[in-house]
């Protein structure tokens, strides 16, 4: 294992904006291509872009440190010619191996899949991996950490943009546990009478239920929105009313699949022939309802494409959940892309209008230079994709930032998880440590 595979995986850094899968796994395999995905495209979040602005020379460090244990000969940092500060930050350091890529401002420029496209040409298969095509893509954050770990600092802290109808929309790095209640503070509240609230952008966050859950290395962000919002409602709609929907309504007018960013540049996936397929029990050819596997969950068909409110996307992820436990696998070959690709892909101007996002749109969310101090955090021991990390503290133990308190279990896919602040183990359950602010003796 290369140094640098071993600093990251003992810093346990994980893919800071997805699903959190082992960087260092990532970084053990060989490449030709290594990608920033700075694009940021969920319309509401503004972390990636500030960072890159801020911390150009780590950012370029991760991406060069990347490129060696790889065996990358090209980096390419893919961003939009709005984030001007960044771009202006990153090119007068660029070496000759890395370049900057403009993107449109589109959506969903920010899907790896769509991102490599974008910036290569390549096209990721069905169901396949960026490996399978010898591209790595890591974001902003997570490369920045990558080079935090070389100088051997441990991942602790998050930043995330806190925005909607929140009073004063900020970018903030707090350590890695604290309490959502804590980060909303920090944006001075909510605005609206009754508050809901999105882990992560708008099209793909996930509605939270309260703020008492912590802040781990994947969360994407904070968004505040009234409770009525309309993608409050449909992201809280129930499966049984989704498929309810879909039964009743579908006119098989086939936008979904014209404007699917994962069926334009040629793979099967056609969300409107698989919610024929379910409309009719799944009567259908079961290699197009497998496609339902290669959906992305990007939300273009259910909060741009369909005029009369279907979510294929829901319709897909029931059906993922049940192939999955099936153990069932989608086969399937890259086709040809759509001539008119390109220009399938959304406006993001158009999408905040779709959406109702106008009043809070475009946050200002500026980064805060300081990082928060809690009195307390509780650090969930699964914060990645594999097993979850087994404590090596106990209740009572002193701890210091950057310690390690759950180690990797032998031989498994994970990441161990490091003390986010100085203090006492308060608590260790099979879920979380919690450690409270103090001198970190006992
Ligand atoms: S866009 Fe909506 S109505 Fe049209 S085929 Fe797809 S699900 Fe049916
Ligand atoms: S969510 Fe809809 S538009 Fe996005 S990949 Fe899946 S089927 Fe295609």
């Amino acid at each position: 294992m290369s140094d640098i595979v071993t600093n990251v995986k003992t810093a346990g850094v994980v893919g800071a904006g997805g699903a959190g899968f082992p960087t260092h796994v990532k970084l053990a395999a060989k490449a030709d291509i290594y990608i920033v995905n700075a694009a940021e495209c969920e319309p509401m979040l503004r972390t990636d872009q500030q960072l890159a602005a801020r911390y150009p020379e780590l950012l370029l460090q991760g991406l060069t440190q990347a490129m060696e244990a790889t065996g990358a000969k090209e980096g390419i940092i893919a961003l939009k010619a709005k984030y001007q500060a960044a771009i202006k930050a990153l090119e007068p350091l660029l070496p000759p191996q890395i370049r900057i890529e403009i993107l449109r401002d589109i959506y969903p420029a920010g899907d790896e899949v769509i991102t490599i496209w974008l910036t290569t040409g390549r096209r990721v298969p069905p169901g396949g991996i960026p490996l399978h095509i010898g591209v790595v893509v890591n974001n902003v954050q997570t490369l920045i950490n990558v080079a935090k770990a070389m100088q051997g600092e441990a991942v602790t802290t998050k930043t995330l943009t806190v925005t909607g109808a929140v009073k004063s929309p900020v970018t903030v790095t707090v350590p890695i546990g604290t309490a959502m209640a804590e980060v909303l503070a920090l944006a001075g509240g909510a605005t609206c009478a009754q508050p809901a609230y999105i882990d992560g952008g708008p099209m793909m966050g996930k509605v939270m239920t309260d703020l008492a859950g912590p802040v781990t290395k994947t969360t994407g962000g904070l968004i505040v929105l009234p409770a009525d919002h309309l993608l409050i409602k449909s992201k809280q709609q129930s499966v049984k009313s989704v498929l309810q929907i879909a039964k009743t309504v579908c006119e098989q007018c086939c936008y979904c699949t014209e404007l699917c960013p994962r069926h334009i540049i040629g793979h099967e996936l056609p969300p409107h022939l698989i919610v024929r397929c379910v409309n009719y029990n799944a009567v259908g050819n079961p290699q197009i309802l497998r496609s339902a596997l290669t959906c992305s969950e990007c939300g273009v068909c259910e909060a741009y494409s369909c005029p009369v409110g279907i979510s294929p996307m829901r319709v897909n992820m029931a059906l993922k959940a049940e192939f999955r436990a099936q153990n069932l696998r989608y086969q399937g070959q890259l086709g040809q892309a759509d001539p008119m690709a390109e220009h399938r892909l959304i406006p993001s101007a158009r999408l905040v209008s779709r959406l109702n996002l106008q009043p809070w749109y475009p946050p200002d969310a500026p980064l805060q230079p300081e990082v928060y101090q809690p009195q307390q955090v509780t650090i969930p021991l699964r914060q990645h994709i594999g097993a979850p990390s087994v404590p090596v503290v106990k209740e009572g133990d002193g701890v210091t930032t950057g310690q390690l308190i759950a180690e990797l279990p032998a031989g498994a896919l994970g990441a161990p998880v490091h003390a986010s602040i100085t203090g006492i183990v308060t608590q260790v359950s099979s879920q979380a440590i919690t450690i409270r602010k103090g001198s970190g003796s006992a």
